[in-house]
């Protein structure tokens, strides 16, 4: 667990790299007890006999995926989905044992021995993948579990839907593979209803010829968290969560659940300084005071995550206080306008999460920089340590 280091005289032994300890004061929170929550809370909502695929691809969205992991896997997740091979191994080596499924494509093809010797359960998107795993698996003298993905309008990836027929037609007379899931995914559960229907129904057709086929045991799958929280039609045996586990929604949230964001991410003033009126900020000189200001310096920038195009745009909390980024972000620093704070140098400075009554979410960041929050979480860097709290 990392802890966050107060002194600043070290000694050169004291130097010597340690993963328990950071001295630079820019971290972020991560909450197990929110994590766990969301989670118990969405597999409720979703009811019996709907279970829960938690989504940590892409380091859990930033937030670090092997602590999350492993709270997914006590708290009764049925599977974990990754991205890539990588991901999937680095969970495997941190001892999860839960069933992984790779969401992402694998190429070239011949990697699917790396999934199937690590028990990580692949995408199929094609006939020829599924030939493929299946001479891979029947020379190793193994049964290679997959889903078989279909597009039925994300068009990402994906077999088509007459293409997942003779994909389930040919599976019967196949010794080393066994399918344990089919799924599809949403391009719009977060805005075209009717869209959501379309595709819905093309998935449905293929789960008939699954069923009709008598295959069993199988995962069907396609509802993200907007489509898991709009629409119920959509959960059928497994939903496929990710940003809801995370606190956030892009859709309305049922009044019955009270998702908590799971990441907040702060930061210290490490100099403090008054300038007089039409004191030129940081590069570009793109910003000049108005008036008699004391301006604050906070040690995160665009090399930790911080949008450069929040420059001028975006605030952070100091005090409970909104204060307002002054002059462009630079990569390691930025500047924060705290006239008429009671501000001391040290005090925390929080980017994403609560200080009193105010909050600033990554949804803020996304809407100063013009994206989603999916990229501010991500867009965190790997220098700024994730401690996990509760
Ligand atoms: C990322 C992803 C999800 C999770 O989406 P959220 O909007 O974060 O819930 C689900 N399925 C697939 C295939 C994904 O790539």
């Amino acid at each position: 667990m990392l802890t966050l280091n107060e002194s600043s005289t070290l000694s050169p032994t004291e130097l010597a790299p340690n993963p328990t300890q950071f001295y630079r004061p820019t971290w972020v929170d991560i909450s197990a007890r929110a994590f766990v929550s969301n989670l118990r809370q969405l597999k409720i909502f979703n009811g019996p006999g709907v279970d829960l695929l938690a989504v940590l691809k892409a380091d859990a969205y930033g937030h670090g995926a092997l602590p999350l992991a492993r709270l997914a896997e006590e708290n009764g997740a049925a599977l974990i989905g990754v991205s890539s091979l990588e991901e999937g191994l680095s969970l495997r080596l941190g001892g999860i044992k839960s069933p992984i499924l790779l969401l992402g494509s694998i190429f070239p093809l011949e990697n699917f021995a790396v999934a199937l010797e690590n028990s990580l359960i692949p995408t199929v998107s094609s006939l020829e993948a599924a030939r493929h795993l299946s001479n891979i698996a029947s020379k190793k003298n193994k049964v290679a579990s997959f889903h078989l993905k279909v597009d039925t309008g994300m068009g990402r990836l994906g077999v088509s839907p007459i293409g997942a027929k003779s994909i389930l037609e040919w599976l019967p007379s196949q010794k080393s593979v066994v399918l344990s899931g089919v799924y599809s995914h949403f391009a719009t559960a977060d805005s075209d209803p009717q869209m959501v229907q379309n595709q819905l129904n093309q998935f449905l057709q293929v789960r008939d010829i699954v069923l009709g086929l008598g295959i069993k045991n199988v995962s069907f799958h396609l509802a993200n968290s907007a489509a898991a929280l709009l629409y119920p039609d959509s959960r059928l045996n497994l939903i496929r969560p990710g940003l809801a586990l995370y606190g956030l929604s892009l859709v309305p949230v049922p009044a019955e659940l009270n998702l908590h964001p799971v990441l907040s991410w702060h930061t210290k003033i490490v100099f403090l300084k008054k300038v007089p009126l039409g004191t030129p900020l940081s590069y570009g000189a793109t910003y000049y005071t108005a008036k008699e200001s004391e301006i604050a310096t906070l040690p995160v920038g665009y090399a930790d995550g911080v949008p450069r195009s929040v420059s001028n745009k975006g605030f952070v909390l100091i005090k409970g206080r909104k204060c307002p980024i002054v002059g462009r972000v630079t990569m390691d620093h930025l500047m924060v306008d705290v006239t008429g704070i009671p501000v001391d140098i040290g005090d925390t400075a929080t980017l994403i999460g609560r200080q009193g009554d105010s909050v600033l979410s990554a949804d803020d960041w996304a809407m100063w920089a013009g994206t989603i929050s999916y990229e501010i979480f991500t867009g965190i860097t790997k220098r700024v340590p994730r401690v996990m709290v509760e």
